[in-house]
């Protein structure tokens, strides 16, 4: 039976007669695990079967999680981690390791640029940064025998570009690269990338998926058609002890031993593993809860982002709105083609004058809540080039559209018409 989304995020990835008969997956908090006799004990630590050991490598809560974020975007697993960044950071570096490059645009959260930039290099991982991700030709002219991956973000923060995946991935697909794409912003609600041929997705589910601003944490999700083994990533096709018996004189590659499935559990089985960024079983309850109501929040979040977005187009001493659910920005047609729900509960907008305005509607605001994060149910205010994006070198920050008079909103749950009348108020005292 195909379940739709509203039922997937309720049911999926958790069996309550696995469980107690919990109806709600119940917090496992449990460092480790009875393995039983001997020779289960071996085959659970060789990988030949399925079952928990140690909650840094898996956890029946977390499972739960990776399971159901995994039905929702269309994956084959998933890895949930400590955070948003470990899942961006897990993800380019299992692509990219061993002296691999990304390519990347410059309009992305702020930390993930700072990885790409100025981290990631001194482990031997480079990135080609493009001005245009949606355009192919400056992608392809980047493309080296280097190259493993290309990462963008599908709706950009705090910009809400809109990535064209489908001829993206063809392209990269062409060159035997793989497209990692981070999902945050629009959330599985509202787009799943491997439909459209992106391989791997990856979230900070501190935001709209967990959805109420109460548990940092992320995951990488595998969408299970990518060749690891196309020549390009020595590092799938290398022998590992870990996945091996070297007493059987049996040794095993991560593309060999589990083929599609070779990313996801090398993500485990190595990154979570070794580098450890675990996600606790108490973030993953949270996350389990908040996904129970991802369809209904994000539906009201964006109906009225689009409502306070088109009010903010003839607001005084707003000179520009960045949202892509606005008619009249070039990127509309993208909106069809992936975004029948709507784009999202982020948006920006420049006003005149100096830095002082911007500070001044900030402090200004009541209802929205001066925080450093999005996909709340607390509508937010920030201003990025100061607080979220203060890491991106200016060059990189204005490229991305990232001035010191643009004020990031994420949307909540409150009335639209309070919401509206807040800004406005905050507007009209700041000048
Ligand atoms: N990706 C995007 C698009 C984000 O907006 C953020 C955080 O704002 C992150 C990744 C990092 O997530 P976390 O704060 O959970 O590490």
């Amino acid at each position: 039976m195909s379940e739709s989304f509203q039922t997937q995020a309720i049911h999926a990835g958790y069996d309550p007669l696995a469980n107690g008969r919990a109806s709600v997956p119940p917090i496992y908090a449990s460092a480790a695990f009875d393995l039983g006799d001997a020779a289960r004990g071996d085959a659970l630590a060789g990988g030949d079967i399925d079952g928990f050991e140690y909650s840094r490598v898996a956890n029946p809560t977390v499972d739960a999680l990776e399971r159901r974020l995994a039905a929702l975007e269309g994956g084959i697993g998933a890895v949930a981690v400590g955070s948003g960044m470990a899942a961006v950071s897990y993800a380019l570096m299992c692509a990219g390791e061993g002296g691999g490059r990304i390519i990347a645009p410059t309009d992305l959260y702020g930390a993930s640029v700072d990885a790409l930039g100025d981290f990631l290099p001194q482990f031997g991982i480079h990135t080609d940064f493009v001005k245009d991700i949606n355009d192919l030709k400056e992608v392809e002219s980047k493309i080296g025998p280097d190259t493993r991956a290309i990462f963008a973000e599908t709706v950009a923060n705090p910009s809400t570009a809109i990535l064209d995946i489908e001829p993206l991935a063809k392209l990269a697909h062409s060159h035997g690269i793989a497209l990692i794409v981070d999902n945050t912003v629009p959330t599985p609600y509202l787009l799943n990338p491997v439909k459209f041929g992106a391989d791997i997705v990856v979230h900070s589910t501190t935001k709209g998926i967990t959805g109420h601003g109460n548990a940092i944490g992320g995951a990488i999700i595998d969408g299970g058609n990518f060749d690891w083994a196309n020549g390009r990533f020595p590092q799938f096709t290398a022998r590992q002890q870990v996945i091996s018996n070297d007493r059987a004189g049996e040794w095993h590659s991560f593309a060999e031993k589990f083929g599609n499935a070779a990313f996801i559990k090398r993500i485990r089985i190595k990154y979570l593993r070794t580098f450890g960024a675990v996600q606790s079983p108490f973030n993953a309850y949270l996350s389990l809860v908040g996904l129970e109501t991802l369809p209904q929040r994000v539906s009201q979040q964006v109906a009225s982002a689009q409502r306070i977005a088109e009010h903010l187009t003839s607001a005084p001493h707003v000179t520009k709105v960045n949202y892509s659910g606005l008619g009249y920005t070039p990127q509309y047609e993208l909106v069809g083609k992936y975004f029948p729900r709507g784009v999202g509960q982020i948006l920006s907008l420049q006003v005149d004058g100096s830095a002082n305005n911007v500070r001044r509607i900030i402090d200004g605001a009541k209802l929205f809540s001066y925080v450093p994060n999005i996909g709340d149910a607390r509508s937010l205010i920030v201003d990025p080039a100061h607080i979220t994006h203060r890491e991106v070198p200016a060059e990189a920050r204005i490229a991305a559209g990232v001035s010191d008079n643009l004020i990031r909103l994420s949307i909540g749950l409150e009335d639209v018409n309070d919401l509206i009348a807040d800004l406005d108020q905050a507007i009209a005292a700041a000048y």
